[in-house]
Order: C-alpha cells, then sequence, then structure tokens
C-alpha cells in the first residue's frame, strides 16, 4: 500500500499525475491581488498548494509553485481605516502597482501588501516563486495572449453570456480587455478599433487618443475572467485551488475551465474548492466587525509554525474551520502534541491507518522536515503557567525544564514566545495571574491564616517530596479538614496569598511548579 494515499495533498498530487500524465515539471498556482491585508482565509489557497506541492515532491516529481501577484487589477476603491484616505482618493482607477503606499514604507500600495506575505511566508516553510503581473503585463509579455483573445472575442462573448441572464448580457462591442491610458493612468477609457493585427486605439476621458502596439510595453490587461485562463496556458498551470466565491456554479473557475479549453487550447489545471476560515476569541478591539483582517502574522503571535500548517494539513480544504484565540487554544495545542506522539509512537495508534495518517499529518506540519529526535513536549498549559510563576522570562522557564536536550531547546523556545504573547493579549482574565513578591500579605481571618501556617508547615517545607499532583491533593484536603475550612474554601484562601485572586491553576500541580523557596518566602508572614 502506498503509506501517503491516505492525505488528501497525496489524493490530489495522484489526481495531478493520473490527468496531466507523464511530465517534466508539474507547475502548481496561486494568486491573489494585493489590494488589501491577504488575510487568513486567503493564506488557506497558499498553504493548501504548498502541502500539494509536497506531496508531489514526495513522490519524486519536479515542480513549480508560483504565486502570482495581480497588482495589475485596478483600484477600485479607498478600504475603510486607511491612513492617507483622501491622497489615495486621487488614485482611484489606477493599476494598484501604481498607487502609492499609504503607510510610505514601500514603493507602493500593492507592494505593501506583496511586502507583508513575502515577509512571513517563509516562517511556514512557504517559499513560491513570485510572478508580478504588472511587471509582466508592461513588458508585454503576454501580447500574443492578448491578441488571442481579440481574435475570438466573439467566441468569448457567447461563453461569457452563457452564464448571464437576459439583463446583463455583453453589449455587441464587448471588448475581453481593459486599458490603462497612456497619459492619465486611469482605467477611464475606450476601446475604438483593433486592426486584426497588434494594433490597438483607444481614448480616453482625459483627452488622450492613442493607437498602442500589444508587442510593446503598453496599459493593456486582459479582463479577470479571460486573463486567468490565458495565464494558464502561458504558464502551463496544473493544479489551481480556488475559494468558494470562484468555484460556484457559473463562477470564474467554470468560465475560466471554458475559455481555456475554447480560446486557448489549454486542458485547465486540476482544482478542488477550498471553505472560508472564522475566527473567534479575538479581543473586541481586533474582531472583525471592528473592520479588522487577521492575517498569517497575527496567527503566527498565538501558534507556532507547525501547528498553523497542522490546522490547515490536518483539515480537508473543502471543510470550514475556525482558527480560536481564546481558551480552545490549549486545546489545539493538545491536539498536535497527540498527533506528534503517535506518530513518534511515542503513543499507540489505535491501529496502522490511524498511526499512517497521524504521522502523513505530522509530516506535513513540519516547516522543513521531521526532526531526527522527538520534540521536547510541555503541555501548553502547564507552560503558560510555568511561564507566569517565572514573570514571564522564558529563559529562566526554561532552565527549570528537566531532561531538556540541547536540540530540543529551540522548539521549546518558539513554544513560550506564543504562550507569553498568547497570555498577554488574548488569554481571558481569569487565566492570567502574577506571583505576589516575598513579603506582601494579604489581610486574613484567623482561621484562614491558621490554614495557610498548616498549608506552609506542612506541605510546602516538603513539597518536592510528593510523587505526583494526586497525593499532593490529598494533603490539602488533610489540611483544610484540619482547619477546620471547606476544601474549596481553603482553595480560595491559598489562591488570594500566592496570586491575590479567588481562583488560578491547578492547586496541587501549581504549588509543585512553584520553587520551594519562593512559596516559603511568598508565606513567611503569616
Ligand atoms: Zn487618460
Amino acid at each position: 500500500m502506498d503509506q501517503h494515499v491516505l492525505h488528501w495533498a497525496d489524493e490530489t498530487a495522484a489526481k495531478i499525475l493520473s490527468e496531466k500524465g507523464e511530465k517534466d515539471c508539474y507547475v502548481c498556482a496561486s494568486g491573489i491581488t494585493p489590494s488589501g491585508t491577504v488575510h487568513i482565509g486567503n493564506f488557506r489557497e497558499i498553504i493548501s498548494v504548498d502541502l500539494v506541492a509536497r506531496a508531489l515532491a514526495d513522490k519524486g516529481k519536479k515542480l513549480r509553485f508560483i504565486y502570482s501577484w495581480d497588482d495589475y487589477d485596478v483600484f477600485r476603491k479607498v478600504p475603510a481605516n486607511m491612513p492617507h484616505a483622501a491622497e489615495l482618493q486621487k488614485y482611484l482607477r489606477f493599476p494598484i502597482t501604481l498607487v502609492p503606499d499609504p503607510w510610505e514604507r514601500d514603493s507602493s500600495y500593492a507592494r505593501h501588501h506583496e511586502v507583508d506575505v513575502e515577509t512571513v511566508l517563509p516562517a511556514v516553510g512557504i517559499h513560491p516563486e513570485y510572478l508580478y503581473q504588472a511587471e509582466r503585463y508592461r513588458s508585454a509579455m503576454y501580447g500574443a495572449g492578448v491578441r488571442v483573445a481579440l481574435e475570438k472575442r466573439a467566441l468569448l462573448k457567447e461563453i461569457l453570456n452563457e452564464f448571464r441572464d437576459e439583463d446583463h448580457k455583453m453589449e455587441a462591442d464587448y471588448w475581453p480587455i481593459t486599458v490603462f491610458c497612456g497619459k492619465c493612468n486611469r482605467d477611464t477609457t475606450e476601446i475604438d478599433d483593433w486592426d486584426g493585427e497588434w494594433g490597438l486605439s483607444y481614448h480616453c476621458n482625459c483627452g488622450q487618443i492613442e493607437t498602442v502596439d500589444l508587442r510593446e510595453s503598453n496599459g493593456v490587461k486582459l479582463l479577470w475572467r479571460i486573463d486567468w485562463p490565458m495565464r494558464w496556458k502561458q504558464e502551463q498551470v496544473d493544479f489551481e485551488p480556488a475559494g468558494k466565491d470562484h468555484h460556484s456554479p457559473g463562477g470564474s473557475f467554470d468560465t475560466a475551465r471554458r475559455v481555456s479549453r475554447e480560446v486557448y487550447g489549454y486542458e485547465p489545471p486540476v482544482t478542488f474548492r477550498y471553505d472560508f476560515i472564522g475566527t473567534k476569541g479575538l479581543p473586541g478591539k481586533m474582531s472583525s466587525s471592528s473592520g479588522n483582517v487577521i492575517d498569517l502574522a497575527t496567527v503566527l503571535q498565538v501558534y507556532t509554525p507547525e501547528i498553523v500548517r497542522f490546522l490547515f494539513a490536518g483539515t480537508r480544504p473543502n471543510t470550514e474551520f475556525t482558527i480560536s484565540f481564546d481558551l480552545d487554544v490549549i486545546k489545539i495545542y493538545e491536539d498536535y502534541d497527540r498527533v506528534e506522539r503517535i506518530a513518534w509512537k511515542a503513543d499507540p495508534a489505535k491501529d496502522e491507518s490511524t498511526y499512517q495518517k497521524a504521522r502523513r499529518i505530522y509530516e506535513l506540519s513540519q516547516v522543513e522536515r521531521v526532526p531526527d529526535h522527538m520534540p521536547y513536549q510541555v503541555p501548553f498549559r502547564h507552560l503558560c503557567n510555568l511561564l507566569q510563576i517565572a514573570d514571564g522570562n522564558i529563559e529562566k522557564t526554561i532552565a527549570g525544564l528537566t531532561d531538556l536536550a540541547p536540540e530540543q531547546i529551540p522548539g521549546i523556545r518558539a513554544r513560550c514566545v506564543c504562550a507569553v504573547r498568547w497570555i498577554a493579549d488574548y488569554a481571558p482574565e481569569e487565566f492570567r495571574f502574577k506571583l505576589r513578591p516575598v513579603g506582601e500579605k494579604c489581610d486574613l481571618g484567623e482561621q484562614e491564616t491558621h490554614a495557610i501556617q498548616l498549608l506552609r508547615d506542612t506541605i510546602v517545607v516538603s513539597i518536592d517530596q510528593y510523587p505526583d499532583d494526586k497525593s499532593c491533593a490529598a494533603a490539602l484536603y488533610r489540611i483544610a479538614e484540619e482547619a477546620g475550612i471547606e476544601g474549596k474554601e481553603l482553595f480560595r484562601v491559598v489562591y488570594q496569598a500566592l496570586i491575590g485572586k479567588d481562583q488560578g491553576p491547578r492547586l496541587a500541580n501549581f504549588l509543585r511548579s512553584i520553587n520551594r523557596d519562593r512559596l516559603l518566602g511568598i508565606l513567611e508572614r503569616y
């Protein structure tokens, strides 16, 4: 049995090989218009292609993973919450590659969004070959492809009209192109004539009248539904997924498929539909209702790169799922750790196929490749407690971990960085705590003070002697009895003495996680 056949990325790779036949190189494509923040839903397309590309590579195939920046698209409207909105307004109808960067960091509005993505993708092990469509169009690279569309514009009109209702048919003088004016840069132009070869005439609202040569640098661009299949042929694309919006019946993928076959004579790529991604548990100022968009960089604040990959590798693309920023973060880390233990055979799998599947998901979740040794595991919840006990000091926390091999440290450090960020910015308030400094005393009644004294003088002094949390918890209940208070009340008093709150991490485990002398110091004044 092919051990890879179980994963959806491997299924897709097998489909590409069977539909496209033997090739020297397979081309996997993805792309987007950088007209705004590339959000985590858009990232699903990028990582879907990466996973399929890895599956092809694992079958010994050569491939190109191309990512198209559609930065020759028009700037239609100024998005909400933009700096320098009034200035941006002046660039409406320009190609986005010619709109200035309102944050004044990059060479253009489009470039700004491109840089944001290109900077972060290597962190999750994704290294596509970027194709910049403005540059390609403006160098007349697509001159021949544009001419084909002009030659077959009657057929194009027919194809597009099939998917349109009576009220929205293309007009008689349909042109499959748009032209950015050579004088004012806007697409406020109308086509006047095409000479049947390379000459195209247009006029613009600004008064410009011009005839351009399709073989030379010009402002001509194909409309989206034609542009996409033209580029499939140009790049010989074998695989490209698309979102729900493009994959609806009569949507752009359906028309692109027909245009590809009938106009460009190219068999369209293998595809699948990927679903939307939701987010939950974001603090108010970051929620989507505030107009905020969650991108990969934000998700990487909370999840390590392996876990980000795991979220997508472990879910079929046509399944909608939610990325959590609330307490469920703990569960996601636990899920990943469980798959890791099965993949390393540290935990038994239910059966061989469960093992193979876990192993494959685990492999695809790695940023580069599976490490030589099993990574050190410390449950995320416990790690959060350790970090807070250490007042957020990551190196101190790592130093306190036993049996940690040097090669395991970078992985734990990355997990600590996420945990610290999560606690500070996303965790619910009841999850956060800070140990009281030595010498700070809270007001307690006589009976409560007595309970704390008992705790200090019997349990804390010999805290290192308890072999597990259970035996320590039993000792806590004995103390409560001796002090004549309810167990629940004892816990509340101890949390008050240690962290100034009524609740906290599970007490026995919490006490055993804190250094004995530090505990004695905090409790010495009672
Ligand atoms: Zn003009």
